[in-house]
């Protein structure tokens, strides 16, 4: 097994069914997808295709709409929806010759931490079947994890990174505007993005290049060309890169040993020797700084999320999602198609969220959180001032076994994860290790735009740190 970057047309497409077969034992074992396309319907694309992507099976979150493919959000509520139109980031990959392989299960509108919130069952990790995969990109972390090589997902929460780590494979958060959400169905927009799962740093670079292309339809992003293209020239020279430094002198890394002791002792362990290598091995300069507040994110983080997503789940209601043979009545119709098509978390956040938006509680619980926000961007945006990378652990715990964290224990999940997407900083995961045959993720953060640092940090550690191989059986 070697990169996608390094493989040629003619090699993807000699391997493409077993490739594929491989996705089908995932869908099969661990319900990784919701929609998995005929091997003949692939086979047929692949050929077809034309471009750098040309022979590359691409499996795509079920919150991404797909032209003529079934995106349903995990939800009853969509589950017959197929849209007229593909997502920016699908055009901008199946133009560059990516074939769509199937939509990955995920947590119903992408609320959730393990992939268990799904109206068609949990999706399973494939490292221990018994426990959670992570999510909520559930199924494009497994479809990587199970001898894939890339796949899409989205982060509004931790959503790409969380499953990352569980599933032992890179997932990217890229900065904030820097991906098109054009054709992402919206739980939260002032958090999530749009990135890529892969297990090797390359094809991390090489989709991260097709992605950034600005997109007039996505109103968050920034349309400088030439921010662009320097990043662009930056993943491109990874994507070429032969050799690797033996080590990284005057890189500075910063890491809050006060925030990493309120993980799990297993995942302390791994993530201590982790900083040890990165001092005495790669001779990074590692420091411990004071992160104060940082553990109010997740309260702020919660509300913020839970607003948005009152706001944007409004639009389910009888006018477009009944039909005219079954009307009754608009409010009738609504509270019936809402009781019964959403899923219990949907409706939890819609309830708390609409709550703490309300007039009278607005101020103690919304404009609260967007002041936390405010601060702890300016605390991470003061770190990253002085340091190349912020260094976090992914999850406080090993993946939990099913069932095990539900309600605000999911959400306790999340403690690390939302920092940077209350902030907006692009952010890594990369796989570290493993403790018990289950494995430990850490997540790099860096400066706006420095997408590709995290990149090369990847390439550095491939091999040295986690094996870009390792497959469950
Ligand atoms: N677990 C978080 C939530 O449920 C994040 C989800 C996400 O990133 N989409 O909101």
């Amino acid at each position: 097994m070697k990169p996608l970057a390094e493989t040629p047309a003619e090699e993807r497409l000699k391997q493409l069914k077993t490739v594929y077969s491989r996705q089908r034992e995932a869908a099969e074992r661990f319900n990784a997808y919701i929609t998995l396309r005929s091997l003949e319907e692939v086979e047929e694309d692949a050929e077809s295709s034309e471009g750098p992507l040309k022979g590359v099976l691409l499996p795509i979150k079920d919150n991404i709409s797909t032209r003529g493919v079934k995106t349903t959000c995990a939800s009853r509520m969509l589950a017959g929806y197929s849209p007229p139109y593909d997502a920016s980031v699908v055009k901008l990959l199946k133009k560059a010759g990516a074939t769509v392989v199937g939509k990955t299960n995920m947590d119903e509108f992408a609320m959730g931490s393990t992939g268990e919130n799904s109206a068609f069952g949990p999706t399973r990790n494939p490292w221990d079947v018994d426990r959670v995969p992570g999510g909520s990109s559930s199924g494009s972390a497994v479809a990587v994890a199970y001898h894939g090589y890339v796949s899409l997902g989205s982060d509004t929460g931790g959503s790409i990174r969380l499953p990352a780590c569980y599933c032992g494979v890179l997932g990217l958060k890229p900065t904030y505007g820097l991906v098109s959400r054009f054709g992402l169905i919206p739980y939260a927009e002032s958090l999530e993005q749009i990135g890529p799962f892969s297990r090797f740093s390359k094809d991390l670079a090489m989709l991260m290049k097709l992605l950034i292309e600005y997109d007039e339809m996505d109103m968050t992003m920034t349309p400088s060309t030439s921010l662009r293209n320097s990043i662009a020239s930056r993943l491109e020279a990874i994507i070429k890169s032969t050799g690797k430094p033996a080590v990284v002198n005057g890189v500075k890394i910063a890491y809050s040993s006060k925030l990493i002791s309120l993980a799990d002792s297993r995942v302390q362990r791994v993530i201590e020797n982790f900083i040890s290598y990165l001092r005495d091995e790669m001779h990074a300069e590692v420091s411990d700084v004071d992160l104060p507040m940082l553990d109010k994110s997740l309260s702020a983080y919660y509300i913020i999320a839970m607003v948005e997503a009152s706001s944007n789940l409004a639009r389910y209601d009888a006018t477009y999602y009944i039909t005219r043979e079954t009307y009754t009545s608009y409010w009738q119709d609504t509270i019936r198609l809402r009781s019964e098509k959403f899923g219990d978390e949907v409706k939890r956040r819609i309830i708390m969220g609409s709550f703490a938006s309300s007039a009278g509680y607005m101020g103690r619980y919304y404009l609260k959180a967007l002041k936390v926000r405010r601060f702890i961007k300016n605390l991470v945006s003061e770190v990253l001032s002085r340091f190349d990378f912020l260094l976090m652990p992914v999850s406080p715990s090993p993946p939990p076994k099913l069932g095990e964290a539900v309600g605000v224990d999911a959400y306790a999940l999340d403690i690390y994860t939302v920092v940077p997407n209350l902030t907006g900083h692009p952010a890594l995961a990369i796989p570290i290790g493993f403790s018990s045959g289950l494995p430990v993720g850490v997540q790099f953060i860096s400066d706006y735009y420095k997408d590709a640092e995290l990149v090369y940090l990847a390439y550095l550690l491939e091999d040295r740190v986690y094996d870009p191989r390792k497959a469950p059986g």
